[in-house]
């Protein structure tokens, strides 16, 4: 009786060791890890800006059901796009936050205009991504297309549309667009890759009940930040 009383203890007691041995060992390990962590340095944010087209007196074009303000959809797009990056570990600028015009007082198109070129200068962005709604006189078109102006973004549209004919346009309508190529003010900045985006046709009714869903502007938007992230992550 005595020995096996004895013998429990000696393995009892050897197991409480073993534990005591493994708890030791984790907290070590646990430590090491937080200490990695803790010296981690990720790299300088890369900015991108996002262009809100329109608003304030000038609401662009309007639904073809609704009447809804390609202002107010650029905006919401805009805004979504913005958290995105930021989540995704970018520093993204808005050319205007709200529904007002980029500028106060009287509006003046050329004015507003410009007032974005200046906070495209101002922060020197990887990327300038400028949010509009399309509109045609056959009511039939629809998707997402893209348009550029420079050289220097004629890689990021070309990359952009592939990724948005694949997720966007081929799923939904069979079809695949083309970047096009013109004289964009917003898009005209030299070095720095710029395209916009018409997001929608709101001349077709099907383009216009999308883009005024939440749960689709959030896709769209996802689709984007995934293409010009790539994009910028390759172009390193
Ligand atoms: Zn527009």
């Amino acid at each position: 009786m005595f020995k096996v009383i004895k013998l429990k203890t000696i393995l009892i007691t050897a197991a409480a060791l073993v534990l005591a041995a493994v708890i030791v060992l984790c907290c070590f390990l646990g430590a090491r890890k937080s200490k990695t962590a803790t010296v981690f340095s990720p790299l300088p944010k890369k900015t991108v800006v996002i262009d809100a087209g329109h608003g304030g007196a000038d609401p662009g074009v309007t639904g073809i059901r609704t009447g809804v303000k390609e202002s107010d959809l650029n905006l919401k797009t805009a805004l979504v796009l913005g958290e995105i990056f930021l989540s995704a570990g970018y520093h993204p600028v808005q050319t205007r936050k709200t529904e007002e015009s980029t500028v106060e007082g009287t509006f003046d198109k050329s004015a507003d205009m410009e007032a974005r070129r200046e906070v495209i200068k101002r922060f020197a962005p990887d990327a300038v991504i400028s949010l509009h709604m399309n509109k045609y006189p056959d009511a039939s078109r629809r998707g997402v297309q893209v348009f550029y102006t420079t050289d220097a973004s004629k890689d990021l549209a070309e990359r952009l549309q592939k990724h948005l004919n694949q997720t966007m346009n081929v799923p939904t309508l069979n079809r695949e667009f083309e970047p096009i190529c013109g004289d964009y003010y917003i898009a005209d900045n030299e070095s720095i890759p710029s395209v916009i985006i018409e997001c929608a046709f709101l001349s077709n009714p099907i383009d216009e009940a999308l883009i005024t869903n939440a749960d689709y502007r959030l896709r769209l938007a996802s689709e984007i930040q995934v293409a010009v992230a790539r994009y910028l992550t390759e172009k390193q």
